[in-house]
């Protein structure tokens, strides 16, 4: 029977991008008010820069477009540190709510039928400090019991490294195949919690940076889901399919 269903963090239960941007404001009223430039004209060269090129040097290419001399360095800090309002996708949070109300399944026993209780976590990559403020900002820890962010230990544990699976299954002290793990991004969501071998959910929104990407079997999930009202349906499977 599953007990503990573990989540990826960005793009799985939020929009990253809304992050992204959000942080890029940040940096963009930063230089505009320092440098006395034109905040939208940076903001729109800025989302401009990040479409045709992705990530990466988008703040020496806005500087040197602009002529602004800046360390970049305070810019990617303020891009850190940026305290964005988010929110959680719909699905995400009408799963985590009917989660704490205990509305997810049933089980039978003798005295008929019982609510089943699941634990909650999870197991989240990227700069440490980054994604604790973006759990602060969605106030995940109301819903989820056990948050691991990979980078607090190094970035050799980040996933697809097993370290973090194998910590969530003895925290909440539960078997691989009474844990589901679901993500968005083949390259790396899958491959570490199959070698220890959860369940795997793959959830492949409208939007989202790995939806067009298929990889190998091995990087691939046991299900394929476009949204989170899905995966009441996909309990079920695992447990009596
Ligand atoms: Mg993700």
């Amino acid at each position: 029977m599953i007990k503990t269903i573990i989540f990826d963090l960005d793009d799985t239960l939020y929009r990253e991008r809304d992050f992204v941007y959000g942080a890029f404001k940040k940096v963009c009223e930063y230089l505009a008010l320092k440098f006395n430039k034109d905040y939208e004209k940076l903001y729109n060269s800025t989302i401009d820069i990040l479409n045709i090129q992705g990530r990466g040097r988008i703040f020496n290419m806005l500087c040197d477009k602009y002529n602004i001399n800046e360390d970049i360095s305070n810019l990617v800090d303020i891009y850190r540190n940026a305290k964005s309002s988010l929110t959680l996708y719909g699905d995400a949070l009408y799963f985590l709510e009917e989660c704490s109300l205990g509305n997810i399944a049933l089980e039978k026993n003798s005295l008929g039928n019982k609510r089943v209780e699941f634990n909650l976590g999870i197991i989240t990559d990227g700069k440490a400090s980054v994604q604790w403020n973006k759990i602060k900002a969605l106030k995940l820890q109301n819903y989820i019991d056990k948050i691991i962010v990979t980078d607090d230990y190094g970035l050799d544990y980040w996933k697809p490294n097993e370290f973090a699976y194998k910590e969530m299954m003895k925290y909440f002290n539960c078997e691989a195949e009474e844990c589901i793990y679901v993500g968005d991004n083949p390259n790396k969501d899958f491959i570490g919690a199959r070698k220890v071998h959860m369940h795997t959910v793959r959830v492949i929104r409208e939007i989202g940076d790995h939806m067009s990407t298929f990889l190998d079997e091995t990087y691939e999930a046991d299900f394929i889901i476009k949204s989170l009202y899905e995966l009441k349906n996909i309990i079920y499977k695992c447990n009596y399919l």
